[in-house]
């Protein structure tokens, strides 16, 4: 349940930001690398956010994917499977990379107002080699 630990971070995050406002929505780019599910995420998220500015806000969460070098034909590909194999030949001899950021994208204010920035990337802490 490692989502929940990513969660209380977003959550810390968002506090910080709403500076008192209640928060409504937010939308957090996630690498495919974390490896979450988003039902889950969607647990945790509501579980970090009890009691704070963002209970209750809806959760936008977009997976962006890792790269993957092969090693066996050259092939660059992307994929949403941090455990891919080559899109081309098939081969798992590949070099995953990318993928482990974890970005609150934007926060939406009850008052109407609304933050958009990359500024808020956490710093996650990731296994380098998943398998
Ligand atoms: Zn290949």
């Amino acid at each position: 349940m490692h989502e929940l630990g990513m969660c209380e971070g977003l959550v810390d995050l968002v506090r910080q930001q709403a500076d008192g406002r209640r928060v409504t929505g937010l939308r957090v780019r996630i690498g495919a690398r974390h490896a979450v599910v988003g039902e889950a995420f969607d647990h945790a998220f509501a579980l970090a956010a009890e009691g704070s500015a963002a209970e209750g806000a809806a959760l936008d969460l977009v997976v962006t994917p890792v790269t993957v070098d092969c090693g066996a034909c050259g092939h660059q590909s992307e994929s949403v499977d941090v455990l891919a194999v080559c899109a081309r030949c098939g081969d798992d001899d590949v070099d995953v990379r990318g993928g482990d950021e974890l970005v609150l994208e934007s926060v939406q204010f009850k008052d109407g107002s609304a933050l958009e920035s990359d500024r808020f990337e956490e710093e996650a802490d990731v296994p380098r080699d998943p398998r």
